[in-house]
């Protein structure tokens, strides 16, 4: 087996296509191989049309980027003909390497597909050493294609960028995930969207632009910012509100390191202090300094230790079995702390967590009934940071969206059909 026979062969080529001649060209940097490929003379060629064996009206020079032979860049070189079929007049066909449109061939876009499954797409593109923005039209294409063939059979290169709200009948506002990009993103899945929004405008205004009905919404998973619940008793009235627990903690975390600071004026803490209180305890990274200072706090019985506690309680609210169970030790843990509170004027800002926490107890008790929603939604949360670290260095709203359905979507699917073509 000769060099050509081997390269043939690794290249999958079938007939009409042989490869006709090779070239490692060493003046550049990297190094390229010059791969040329032809159709044997005289050869008929389907139309793309009906596959009719057509000669060749003409031919157009075309090269793909394709793997890398060793360390240097491969590029594949091809005379494409265009078919002259008798009933649909002079087509260029398709190549069995490359789909329509590409510089690469199908091998290298599905490489490069596999890495920035697993991979921040910066990095996947100084590892093959193509451009960005380069990859991120491969992005867009297998992305578009997936989700073009979940709901129309022409599809277009825009429709997947614009979200089909139709089923949306959950809303979720996170301020912290998506808090770069300074558009709203509006993103929807089978059941649940999560609206994202950094402005205070809120977000259901797109819903109706975007074939959704906000009567249709039974389900808000947000913070407690005052602006987005008026909005949502306003122009969502099916809807009911969860504020989702992490926004709790976090409130009772804000206070707790207030009342920190204001007594480590008046008194001085160990400087690990600050750390460990913002860690939980069942976390294992506390380091030893972090939980000796922690030790020493208890013991000191400071307002900051007692503060520390506070927040630590709200697990045993958290851990309820039952809506009913949930409300009850919300009453009780209220009553219990906002008296600790009230003899110790440090503590005054644990006061005012207590207080949010007691306005918003039908809403965080709605928690325990639409556990399903957020499951869904804390997972979605999940992929979406997850899509915003590989997206990192996204230049538009339209790539991290990519990102997205890339990352939550059966994308394997779009392997085999690339295997296939
Ligand atoms: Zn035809």
């Amino acid at each position: 087996m000769d060099g050509t026979q081997i390269l043939t062969l690794g290249l999958g080529l079938e007939a009409p296509w042989i490869l006709k001649d090779q070239h490692l060209d060493t003046a550049v940097s990297p190094h390229r191989l010059e791969l040329y490929v032809e159709a044997e003379r005289g050869s008929l060629y389907p139309c793309p049309e009906c596959g009719k064996a057509c000669q060749a009206h003409d031919f157009a020079d075309k090269t793909w980027r394709h793997l890398n032979f060793f360390q240097h860049h491969c590029y594949l070189h091809a005379r494409v003909p265009r078919t002259k079929c008798p009933e649909h007049g002079v087509k260029r066909i398709e190549v069995p390497w490359a789909r329509p449109g590409s510089d690469f061939t199908l091998l290298f876009e599905q490489a490069a597909m596999s890495l920035v499954k697993e991979m921040p797409v910066l990095a996947v593109s100084r590892q093959l050493e193509i451009s960005d923005k380069r990859l991120w039209r491969i992005v867009h294409h297998y992305v578009g294609r997936m989700l073009g063939n979940w709901t129309c059979p022409m599809w277009r290169l825009s429709a997947w960028t614009k979200p089909r709200l139709g089923a949306v009948i959950a809303m979720s506002r996170c301020s912290s995930t998506c808090s770069a990009s300074r558009n709203r993103l509006s993103l929807p899945s089978q059941a649940a969207a999560r609206m994202p929004s950094r402005l205070s405008a809120p977000s259901w205004r797109p819903m109706a632009a975007h074939g959704g009905d906000t009567d249709n919404v039974v389900e808000v998973v947000c913070d407690m910012s005052p602006a987005f619940l008026s909005g949502v008793t306003e122009h969502l009235p099916k809807a009911e509100v969860t504020v989702d627990w992490f926004h709790i903690v976090q409130t009772f975390t804000k206070r707790l390191d207030e009342v920190r600071k204001k007594e480590r004026r008046e008194q001085g803490h160990p400087k690990s202090l600050r750390w460990a209180l913002l860690k939980n305890l069942d976390n294992e990274n506390l380091t030893p300094k972090q939980l000796a200072a922690l030790q020493e706090l208890v013991a000191d019985q400071s307002a900051t230790a007692d503060a520390w506690v506070i927040k630590e309680k709200l697990r045993w609210i958290q851990k309820a079995p039952t809506p009913r169970a949930a409300r009850w030790r919300i009453t009780n843990y209220l009553k219990v702390m906002q008296a600790a509170v009230s003899e110790k004027p440090l503590l005054k800002p644990m006061g005012k967590a207590l207080a949010t926490l007691e306005r918003h107890a039908d809403a965080v008790v709605r928690r325990w009934h639409s556990g399903l929603t957020n499951a869904r939604l804390e997972g979605m949360n999940g992929l979406f940071q997850a899509a915003r670290s590989r997206a990192r260095g996204y230049r538009n709203e339209i790539n991290f969206i990519a990102m997205i359905y890339l990352i939550g979507s059966p994308v394997g699917r779009l392997f085999d059909q690339a295997k296939s073509t």
